[in-house]
């Protein structure tokens, strides 16, 4: 993609003689008579990189640069003449990434462009490639899920938020039926696809303040903001209907039916993590001793006490 580079500067023949070599070296070049005029363009359309000389009637190109480093991800070379009396560490100070004198040599400039676009182009790489890692980091390999890692990092910040806005807080816990036999007829990659689909059905069931984890291995946990116990029984069920609509066929045979039990609690102040999830374990266990395939909501032990404001 061609890079864009705007030109600002008072003197129409700089602006002219600079836009001309900027665009013969395969750039596409815009011009601003002053920093107002490049302020109004930019906000229209960003560029890559300004140029901008430093004395100027109105806004200064220092002024300019410190404007548009606060409120762009652009860079800025700034030019000036021998005799004006501004500094390179102050131009650096505020963010300009690079320095050029008057009058201008168009190749040395043309170096110091490319040296900054490079150095532009590798800035996004690193900070794509880091959140890549930060979300890789934080997602299930398999069912791309979050990770159970994140799931006690998030239930840590929504506990705090509950007790600070006294919303209520709901936490599910599901668990596959039967899935050890599923595996053992089937086999462990027929069970791995299980797991993804279900993690799609998960998401699909979810509503956007909510997040799904693969909490164990065949154990998923969605953390429920401003929810209470009750409301969260309400979203279950649609993830029931989810895989009850998607029956499984490992091998090609004939259609497998797998079912989930799931377990929802809500979040009693000032307890402490583990009960909170524990309480949504024993919920889940009594969908299993119940007989499976259902959803069981136990309450916050009685002395809990949650005031609304
Ligand atoms: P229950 O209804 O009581 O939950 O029975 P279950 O068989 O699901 O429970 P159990 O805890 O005995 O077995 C869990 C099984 O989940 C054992 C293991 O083979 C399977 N499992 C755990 N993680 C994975 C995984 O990553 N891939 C596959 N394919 N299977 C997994
Ligand atoms: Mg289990
Ligand atoms: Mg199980």
């Amino acid at each position: 993609m061609q890079q864009r580079v705007l030109v600002v500067d008072d003197d129409q023949a700089i602006r002219d003689s600079m836009t001309e070599f900027l665009g013969l070296s395969g750039f596409h070049a815009e011009m601003a008579a002053s920093a107002e005029e490049a302020l109004e363009l930019i906000s229209r359309q960003p560029v890559d990189v300004i140029i901008t000389d430093i004395m100027m009637e109105g806004m200064n190109g220092l002024e300019l640069t410190d404007r548009v480093k606060k409120e762009y991800d652009i860079d800025v070379i700034v030019m000036t003449g021998y005799s004006d009396d501004y500094s390179y560490e102050e131009a650096v100070r505020i963010g300009a990434s690079d320095f050029v004198f008057k009058p201008i040599r168009f190749e040395e400039l043309l170096l110091r462009l490319k040296r900054v676009l490079k150095e532009r182009s590798l800035t996004r790489e690193r900070r794509e490639m880091m959140a890549k890692l930060e979300k890789l980091a934080i997602t299930d390999g398999l069912t791309k899920l979050y990770n159970s890692r994140y799931f006690y990092a998030q239930l840590k910040i929504e506990i705090d938020r509950s007790l600070r806005y006294h919303h209520p807080l709901a936490l599910m816990l599901l668990d596959i039926d039967f899935f050890k036999d599923y595996n053992d007829t089937y086999g462990h990659l027929e069970g791995d696809k299980v797991l993804i689909r279900i993690g799609e059905i998960i998401r699909s069931s979810l509503r956007n303040m909510d997040s799904a984890y693969r909490y164990g291995g065949e154990e998923f946990t969605i953390i429920l903001p401003e929810t209470s116990a009750e409301e969260a029984v309400r979203v279950a069920p649609r993830i029931q209907a989810g895989l009850k609509a998607s029956p499984f066929t490992p091998g090609g045979g004939p259609p497998v039916h797998i079912t989930m039990s799931i377990g929802v609690t809500q979040y009693c102040p000032q307890e402490d993590i583990s009960s909170f999830v524990q309480r949504a374990d024993r919920a889940m266990y009594m969908s299993k001793e119940n007989g499976r395939n259902r959803i069981s909501s136990l309450p916050a032990d009685a002395d809990c006490t949650f005031t609304r404001p």
